[in-house]
């Protein structure tokens, strides 16, 4: 299991990191500040580290500065404060795998951290799905049916994702709005029904509603067992190289 280590000490925000990163199966252990981060790294190696550069007590600078200093070279994603460009230059300068700036969506950060995982692991888990009619392509954020691509926008596809990936499951919108909206963005209960109709509607008219289900005044669910694709299937779609 991956294990990725947050360290950020504005609680809202950490608090966020860590749902989401714990619905994407991640392991997740959060730290408020530098020394206990490199204190909990020590004790449970973190495959990735999100690390915030502003800290009470030792800040991201010299936690990256050590670790790198010590030769180790775990992956760290910065998380900068607005318009601190040198901030940015010297984080990168100092060996960070990437950094980005607040405020940031969930959308991106999870995005930029499959990039890294996906630089510096081997797949964890199967990046293209199958479902009925339907093919994922996780990474590239593509679906089709029946070979044919969906025009879906990527809060379109994060929705579906988080349906697909835990297929069977309910999701209440209050839920979906946590794990695929931006934590400022306060959108409500009823656009996460807007989306999912729209979704409905890209995934075929008359099947779409079949595919996703309401469930009660509670939430939605994807009812249609989900498996990996095997990467030799035959097409356009499988050939593709990432
Ligand atoms: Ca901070």
């Amino acid at each position: 299991m991956i294990h990725i280590l947050v360290v950020e000490d504005e609680p809202s925000l950490c608090q966020l990191l860590v749902n989401n990163l714990g619905f994407e199966g991640y392991s997740v252990e959060a730290v408020d500040d530098g020394v206990p981060a490199l204190a909990a790294h020590g004790a449970h190696r973190a495959d990735l580290i999100v690390l915030d550069l502003m800290l009470p007590q030792l800040d991201g600078f010299e936690v990256l500065r050590t670790l790198r200093d010590r030769k180790d070279e775990v992956p760290v994603l910065l998380l900068t404060a607005r318009g601190e460009e040198t901030d940015r230059v010297k984080g990168l300068s100092l060996g960070a795998d990437d950094y980005l700036v607040k405020p940031f969506s969930v959308l991106e950060l999870m995005a930029r951290v499959k990039a890294i995982l996906r630089r510096t692991r081997p797949v964890d888990r199967p990046p293209r799905l199958r479902s009925g009619p339907f093919q994922f392509n996780l990474p590239r954020l593509e679906a089709r049916r029946d070979g044919r691509p969906l025009e879906l926008t990527p809060r379109e596809f994060r929705l579906l994702e988080i349906l697909i990936t835990h297929a069977g499951r309910t999701h209440s919108r209050k839920e979906l709005l946590q794990l695929a909206w931006e934590p400022d963005a306060r959108p409500s209960a009823r656009t996460v029904d807007v989306h999912i109709a729209n979704l409905r509607r890209k995934l075929g008219e008359e099947l779409g509603a079949a595919w996703i289900t309401t469930v009660g005044g509670e939430g939605y669910r994807w009812i249609t067992p989900v498996e990996p694709e095997p990467s030799t299937q035959a097409g356009g779609w499988a050939e593709r190289v990432d």
